[in-house]
């Protein structure tokens, strides 16, 4: 690969104590009406880093410059220097509008691996709650966990279209609640916190992922406290915000009231 990233980008890497490099992409497949598979090749699969890292993905602005979107890892292979994203692709964004464009050959810049959230050594179950943005993520740290254990996904989802499903070694004990969105508003923590009250926790100790829109996720983490969780049995990272873009550096605008 020859392309050199842009001044920006080496110097944010930097900043950063992280990688940057330029990347290629390999192939955008749609998995669903509202989520695509995206491979890059890129020049350093160190870049995959760990279940639960992302990257952030170099967009072009519309009045110049860059905006950096954040992506978690879905899967990296060494062998054919490739890491792999499921991104949604259904909102008028940046990124997705990018992404809906892209073509095997084009090229981005990438920053990482980032992100502090790694799976929770010898919890005796995981709870991942969120939307379908956060699906990769979920099955990239579900993969690491050591067997056997166990696995509940409560995800919203668009429409059953949407429903993506994944399989896992034998050993690993999995239950997947599916919450359609019929309707609802992607801030309405309504149909998670539903999707929550029918799970039963398993016995012994668990930890909670909550990724996904702000809102949503501020709901279901009020809820998982509610019912005994601890705040260090929860990892939460809001990735988006219903009706405001993400800021250029991928992070949604955090304060409480907009
Ligand atoms: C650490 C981290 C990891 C992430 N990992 C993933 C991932 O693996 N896959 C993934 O799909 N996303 C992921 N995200 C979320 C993604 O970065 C945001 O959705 C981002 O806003 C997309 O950029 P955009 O330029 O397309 O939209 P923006 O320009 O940021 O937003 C434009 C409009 O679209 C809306 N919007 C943004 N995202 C969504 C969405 N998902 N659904 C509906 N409306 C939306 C906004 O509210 C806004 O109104 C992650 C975010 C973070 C912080």
């Amino acid at each position: 690969m020859t392309n050199q990233p842009d001044a920006s980008t080496l110097s944010l890497a930097e900043r950063l104590g992280v990688l940057a490099m330029t990347a290629t992409v390999r192939s955008v497949e749609a998995m669903s009406p509202s989520l695509s598979e995206v491979t890059l090749d890129v020049p350093d699969i160190a870049i995959g880093g760990a279940p639960g890292n992302d990257v952030m993905i170099a967009v072009p602005k519309p009045d110049g410059g860059l905006a950096r979107r954040r992506f978690s890892i879905r899967s990296f292979d060494p062998e054919q220097n490739t890491v792999s994203f499921w991104i949604t692709t259904h909102h008028d964004g940046l990124a997705s509008e990018w992404l809906r464009s892209a073509k095997p050959g084009s090229v981005t810049d990438l920053v990482g691996p980032r992100g502090k959230i790694q799976l929770a050594p010898l919890a005796d179950w995981y709870l991942f709650v969120g939307d379908i943005s956060a699906l990769g993520a979920f099955y990239n740290l579900a993969e690491a966990i050591e067997l056997p254990g166990k696995a509940i996904f409560i995800v919203e989802v668009p429409s059953a279209q949407d429903i993506v499903t994944a399989s896992f070694d034998e050993g690993l004990g999995v239950t997947g609640i599916f919450v359609e969105r019929q309707g609802r508003e992607p801030n309405d923590p309504e149909g998670l916190l539903r999707g929550l009250a029918a799970f039963e926790f398993p016995e012994g100790e668990g930890h909670a992922y909550l990724f996904g829109e702000f809102k949503q996720i501020n709901a279901v983490k009020i809820a998982l406290l509610d019912r005994g969780l601890t705040t260090e049995q929860l990892s939460m990272k809001a990735f988006w915000r219903q009706g405001k873009a993400n800021q250029d550096h991928g992070e949604p605008d955090k304060t409480p009231e907009l």
